[in-house]
């Protein structure tokens, strides 16, 4: 590493709080020397209200780029120069683009889970989708689904804060997206549920039920909604396996898709934005064995 260091090197960073426990500067300083980049990637411990002065930073030191994780992604997104129709819907980034002095910001979640069910052979594009929840990663996949053509999505959240979030996003997308008809219901009333998942094509778990430790959980209880046809993804990652997926599957359904690859995925996206090339995935897995 320390032979790869030099007066010219440029460089990315991470910035949020904690990120001592990421894996993000072994991934992309194994990616950069993969690639011969003149890059290298640390991780900054960055409080929300460091954010604005982490920019000026950013901008000094002409780094090429910055991953943003929480507290600092709505803070990020209301300091850059540009942000990407994503990006500016939502209202946050996780990438930020320096180009030339100008950061751009972007999210690449919602990217991350189209091109996961891209990866398994889903195309959004004039699907009807139910996703439960309207956080951080429920938010970026219906605003991304939306703008990459699906036809309608229903929002289920419990009568929680972020169901105001949920309506705000619905109120937004009907501006922004038109054509693509977004309803907002609470998840409390089952019945709605159900007709809503009999009309769709994609049901997506976009809470964090199901996430260890309570991995004995499911957002859907009434099994009897599974169909073979029905697509059910699930944004939780640990475990691979959640036990919405693990039903869904035993009940029939052909195609459940996990967490992992989104966030996989959601890294070569911003791989990509950082460098015009694409993120060696397998040659990284087979350094990671
Ligand atoms: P968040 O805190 O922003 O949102 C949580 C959501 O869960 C809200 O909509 C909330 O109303 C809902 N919720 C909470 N308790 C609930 C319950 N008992 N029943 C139903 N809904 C409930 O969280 P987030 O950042 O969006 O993360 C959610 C999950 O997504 C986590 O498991 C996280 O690890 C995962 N995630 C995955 C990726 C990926 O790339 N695969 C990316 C981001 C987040």
């Amino acid at each position: 590493m320390e032979q790869r260091i030099k007066g010219t090197t440029g460089l990315l960073a991470l910035i949020g709080s904690p990120v001592g426990h990421s894996g993000s500067p072994d991934m992309y300083n194994f990616c950069f020397r993969y690639h011969n980049l003149d890059y290298s990637y640390m991780a900054f411990d960055i409080k929300e209200d460091q954010v604005p002065a982490a920019l000026d930073a950013m901008r000094l030191f002409k780094m090429r780029g910055c991953n943003v994780t929480m507290p600092c992604k709505t803070a990020a997104a209301q300091n850059m120069d540009e942000l990407s129709p994503a990006a500016r819907i939502i209202g946050a980034v996780n990438t930020i683009v320096n180009e030339n002095g100008k950061l751009i910001g972007h999210m690449t979640d919602g990217i991350g889970f189209v091109e996961n069910l891209r990866d398994h052979g889903v195309d959004v594009k004039g699907k009807k989708l139910v996703i439960l929840g309207a956080g951080g990663a429920a938010t970026a996949i219906q605003v991304q689904c939306a703008l990459d053509g699906a036809t309608s999505i229903s929002i289920f959240n419990p009568d929680d804060p972020f169901l105001d979030r949920a309506k705000g996003t619905a109120a937004k997308l009907k501006n922004e997206v038109p054509d693509c008809n977004v309803q907002v219901f609470c998840l409390d009333d089952p019945g709605k549920l159900k007709e809503e998942i009999e009309k769709a094509d994609i049901l997506v778990n976009g809470t964090l039920v199901g996430m260890k430790p309570h991995e004995d959980r499911s957002p859907i209880t009434d099994k009897s909604v599974f169909r073979s046809d029905l697509i059910v993804c699930d944004v939780v990652y640990n475990p691979e396996e959640t036990k919405l997926l693990r039903e869904a599957k035993e009940a029939g359904c052909a195609k459940t898709i996990g967490g992992k690859g989104m966030l996989l995925w959601q890294g070569v996206a911003a791989y990509k934005l950082y460098t015009g090339l694409d993120m060696p995935v397998e040659e990284y897995k087979k350094y990671q064995a």
